[in-house]
């Protein structure tokens, strides 16, 4: 690891850095810092900022400009009547370790640290806007997950088991386990929920994943459904809790000629919806449902020995919702197989994030309004790709994050909806959310998928 010291790095030779090799210093001091007794604020605006730039992709597609010095003036105010100034409560900023690193990049001085138990105003302590704040706060569930190479599909789907409530309160508070996998899933979301804003390095897990799943072993790039899928198969071996998971679907067979119908439930883990493989500019999630849901005719090698006619009949299948889990997820069908090789269905599909009604879905009128609260998203073509997460920090500070292995960085609501998400994790919520009705309806009539 090459780190410039900080008398001899300039903001002209950071510069010259491509924008993957500062992201990758970066992800490194994450990485190895040892448990921090200082955290940093900076500007929440400034570091989605960098964030934006140090993820410009190689080659393609217009880069993003790479950031001044870091600049905190956003979230700094001044009293108006004592002339002090402090850190504004209502402002967004992110605290992060190593500071003095990544302000090597950008040749800034190296500033003195706050007591945290002094009284003084900041003022008082010579901080001035655009230096750094030291403040103690409690930040759990905001460190990310060390890449142990092409291992970022399984991160990606950790962060959003991590932050989906009834998992992590289970886990953390329970550490009875007898299976191994779950013992190392419990260890792991105590690491994450305890650990600061330091990278957790999942490698024990690992290799009780690849115990319980062997088609993980290695470092090849995989699935984050599939990871996803055997995880909460081989952790239900221990415990109930991943019954949050699981929904029952009514599979009915109909026979046009007499009408005689024949039921069966299956339960599921998740929804895998099909999405359109002509190019498309977008769809909503409930047309790709409508769609999964449709009667469609089973072909005619696949007769159905009708009860009633005592005949082989051509009969129509229909899939119902029957019961709905307390988490739903949602899998959009990216990966294609045609004849000869897998493709990717890039399509937008619009979700909504904060209100998501599948009442009509339903017969037995539960509750069936759900919010958003983690996306695993993929990024690029197929084995080149990249998983990261987007997950929320419910009952905390709400606000969403995005989990790039070891990076986790601020991320606005407005980015959460785009053509990258792949798996989409709704929790049910109580009738008593606050209704947007009018914003609700508009997602639900947008269908463009003709
Ligand atoms: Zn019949």
């Amino acid at each position: 690891m090459t780190i410039p010291n900080s008398t001899a790095s300039t903001a002209e030779n950071a510069s010259s850095r491509l924008p993957a090799e500062e992201k990758r210093i970066v992800s490194e001091l994450a990485t190895n810092s040892n448990e921090p007794d200082s955290y940093f604020a900076v500007s929440k605006r400034w570091y989605a900022s960098w964030r934006k730039y140090v993820n410009t992709p190689l080659g393609g597609g217009a880069a993003a400009p790479r950031p001044g010095p870091i600049d905190n003036s956003d979230i700094i105010e001044t009293d108006p009547y004592l002339g002090r100034k402090s850190l504004a409560k209502e402002k967004a900023y992110v605290l992060v370790t190593q500071l003095a690193h990544i302000r090597d990049y950008y040749d800034m001085r190296k500033g003195e640290l706050l007591d945290p138990l002094s009284n003084k105003s900041l003022e008082e302590s010579g901080l001035v806007t655009n230096q750094d704040i030291l403040l103690e706060v409690d930040e759990r569930g905001l460190a990310g997950l060390v890449n142990l190479g092409n291992t970022c599909y399984m991160n990606s789907a950790v962060q959003c088991l991590a932050h989906t409530p009834p998992m992590h309160e289970y886990f953390l508070r329970d550490h009875t386990h007898q299976g191994e996998l779950a013992k190392a899933f419990g260890k792991l979301l105590t690491e994450l929920w305890s650990s600061g804003t330091n990278a957790v390095a999942p490698r024990v897990f690992k290799t009780k994943v690849d115990k319980a799943a062997p088609q993980f072993i290695g470092h090849y790039q995989h699935d984050s459904h599939e990871l996803l899928l055997a995880l909460l198969t081989g952790l239900h071996q221990d415990s109930d809790i991943v019954n949050v998971f699981q929904g029952q679907c009514k599979s009915s067979l109909v026979c046009p000629v007499c009408g005689e119908t024949a039921n069966t439930y299956d339960s599921f883990t998740s929804l895998s919806l099909p999405l359109p493989s002509t190019p498309t500019w977008s769809i909503s999630l409930l047309s790709c449902l409508d769609e999964y849901l449709g009667e469609e005719p089973l072909g005619p090698d696949n007769m159905w020995l009708c009860p009633e006619c005592k005949d082989k009949r051509q009969a129509n299948k229909k899939l119902d919702l029957w019961k709905l889990p307390e988490i739903l997820v949602f899998q959009l069908k990216r990966f294609k197989t045609s004849k000869y090789f897998l493709k990717k269905i890039d399509a937008f599909v619009d979700f909504p994030v904060d209100e998501l009604d599948l009442s009509k879905y339903v017969e037995n009128g539960e509750s069936c309004l759900y919010e958003l609260y983690a996306v695993s998203n993929h990024d690029g073509g197929i084995g080149l790709g990249h998983y990261t997460a987007y997950a929320k920090m419910i009952d905390d500070d709400n606000e969403w994050y995005w989990y790039d292995d070891s990076l986790v960085s601020p991320v606005d609501e407005s980015e959460i909806v785009s053509s990258a998400a792949y798996l989409l994790f709704y929790r049910r919520v109580g009738s008593e959310i606050e209704t947007k009705s009018a914003e609700v309806s508009k997602t639900d009539d947008m269908d463009l998928s003709s």
